[in-house]
């Protein structure tokens, strides 16, 4: 069994040699670790091997997890599941970044709700393969939600995320990575705080960073298979 520590190092180095391969500078793509349903334990060995960035999709467990883990000041928590209104205020008050806004309501929810000495990080999901059960705006939508987003003065939007549709061809789904990257870069030429296009998952990272991924969401390649 290799360690945490182990697998860490070599997602990393997937994530160098796929940067490297996209002929795209060292280290411009970051790393997420998606530590859901994961105990506590396999985040403190991930963080004393040097990542600081995890990513949390349920709520409840999110929060108990940063309450636990106050004391590793260097990390930063990622909110990249789905966001029900009632629980907005949770994730402003704990969490660093929403990944995961797919309409207004949330976002001034989030907007009114974070505490006063800090901003929230935030991306829009974007449903790139017009997925009927997936979360995220159509494309078409982008201009008028990023727009409504840049004007709510708490929070900061970061740029765009996207999970694509599972079990295509990697030529499709280059595709649409291809795509998002597209709509990524012109929302660059508007909004300066844009930097951030997320996505890419344990499958599927190398694909999306050669497609222009600023940061791959990663989970079993960390940690092992998820049981639930
Ligand atoms: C679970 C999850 C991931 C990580 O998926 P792996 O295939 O385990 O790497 C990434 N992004 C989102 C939104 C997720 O829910």
């Amino acid at each position: 069994m290799e360690t945490i520590a182990e697998r860490l190092k070599s997602v990393q180095n997937t994530v160098e040699q796929s940067t490297l391969d996209a002929h795209r500078p060292s280290n411009s793509v970051k790393l997420l670790a998606v530590s859901k349903t994961k105990p506590v334990s396999n985040i403190v060995q991930a963080y004393e091997a040097g990542q600081y960035c995890f990513g949390e999709n349920y709520v409840q467990e999110g929060v108990e997890k940063i309450q636990h883990l106050r004391a590793l000041d260097k990390i930063e928590w990622h909110f990249i599941g789905p966001l029900q209104s009632n629980k907005t205020r949770l994730v402003a008050e704990h969490f660093d970044w929403v990944q995961t806004i797919d309409r207004l309501k949330t976002a001034q929810r989030l907007n009114d709700q974070t505490s006063p000495f800090k901003k929230l990080n935030v991306c829009i999901q974007v449903n790139i393969d017009n997925e009927e059960n997936k979360a995220g705006i159509k494309t078409e939508q982008l201009n008028e939600l990023a727009k409504a987003i840049s004007a709510l003065p708490n929070l900061i939007l970061r740029g765009l995320m996207t999970i694509p549709m599972a079990n295509q061809t990697s030529e499709k789904q280059a595709a649409s990575f291809a795509q998002m990257s597209s709509l990524f870069k012109n929302m660059q030429k508007h909004y300066p705080t844009v930097d951030t296009l997320s996505m890419g998952m344990s499958g599927d990272m190398h694909n999306a960073i050669l497609n222009g991924s600023t940061m791959v969401r990663v989970g079993t390649a960390i940690f092992g298979a998820r049981n639930q």
